[in-house]
């Protein structure tokens, strides 16, 4: 390749990454754009609870302004006597919050993530980027298996989807007690992309409040809205959603974006556990802002929560696609007891 041909294919790549990648409405999305946050193990009624105390107040602040929506009507772990229910833990309802299908379909029933099916139901950004090869996705985990499993399972061979991936594994040798820590690292780097980049769609994912609940960090905690250290913990991690949401409204053109926030959980919990179908694990809820969300719908009727993905793409302005959740097959063997999580 000679000196102008290069020159030539810098500046093709050079416009091309600029006019997908502005502020404001200068991306593939007209300026929509997506900031999914994910609680890990957050019961409905502690948050509730939380923010009836002021524990809460960034979540509160959101849900109660004019675009904002709180709801108890979501739930986890499929429909209880059919092919789609799933046990209420984050291996299968990670899997069913980032491809939009339950366990009979991404083929993850526990933390393992044996027999998971992610090529033919794959992570959302993965079909973000098929229809919009330059949307810029960018995922912030300290559980690793949202990325090691979930989204690298998704790739089409080594083809990487998402522009940021970062990790931060908490320390299980000492009882996930750094996982506090992790959460705000999480926090800054997703701060970090939200101030000197253009995200078309973000995922970030906070794990104390699990980590918590199952009495890992202090054993006088349990997944209750008694629990001080487990509303504690939320309240950590309403704090981290507050400054994201301050990044985000900072932005330069903050005025001409329009974004769609979603904040939910995996799965609630009882004592210091999770896993079957009791309310307290299934019932779980969503917090949101957004111009158009059915509200009426989501504030009334029971949702899955594999219902978000599907709103991710009607946002975005993104037909799904037959191909991309086809029949599932059939049902597949039960797998060995995995950890908790
Ligand atoms: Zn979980």
């Amino acid at each position: 390749m000679n000196g102008t041909a290069v020159f030539l294919v810098l500046c093709f790549g050079l416009t091309c990454r600029l006019a997908a990648h502005g502020p404001g409405k200068d991306s593939d999305f007209a300026g929509r754009r997506v900031l999914f946050i994910g609680v890990d193990g957050c019961r409905a009624d502690a948050l509730q609870a939380a923010m009836e105390r002021g524990l809460a107040p960034q979540l509160k602040m959101m849900c109660e302004s004019e675009a904002g929506l709180f709801t108890r009507k979501l739930y986890a772990g499929g429909e209880l006597g059919a092919p789609t229910h799933q046990p209420t833990v984050s291996g299968p309802g990670w899997s069913s919050l980032l491809t939009g299908v339950w366990a009979n379909q991404h083929g993850v029933t526990n933390n393992r993530f044996i027999g998971a099916r992610f090529q033919t139901y794959a992570h959302f950004m993965r079909r973000i980027k098929e229809v919009q090869p330059h949307a810029f996705c960018a995922s912030f985990a300290d559980w690793p298996p949202i990325h090691d499993f979930i989204a690298d399972g998704s790739r089409l061979g080594d083809v990487e989807f998402l522009d940021v991936k970062f990790t931060r594994a908490p320390d299980a040798a000492r009882h996930f007690v750094d996982n506090p820590e992790k959460d705000i690292e999480v926090r800054d780097a997703a701060i970090e992309t939200l101030k000197g980049g253009n995200p078309d769609v973000m995922f970030v994912y906070f794990g104390q409040v699990d980590e918590v609940g199952h009495g890992a960090i202090d054993s006088r905690a349990s997944f209750s809205p008694d629990s001080t250290l487990y509303l504690n913990a939320i309240s950590h991690v309403d704090s981290h959603i507050g400054e994201l949401l301050r990044a985000m409204r900072a932005r330069p053109k903050f005025k001409e974006e329009n974004w769609l926030v979603l904040i939910t959980t995996d799965h609630g919990g009882r004592g210091n556990s999770h896993g079957g179908d009791s309310d307290e694990e299934r019932n779980i809820w969503l917090a949101a802002n957004g111009a158009r969300l059915a509200r009426e719908k989501l504030q009334n009727q029971p949702t899955p929560q594999t219902a978000l993905v599907p709103m991710i793409y009607e946002h975005l302005g993104i037909q799904s696609r037959p191909e991309w959740t086809p029949a599932p097959p059939p049902v597949a063997e039960k797998s060995a007891p995995a950890p908790a999580k």
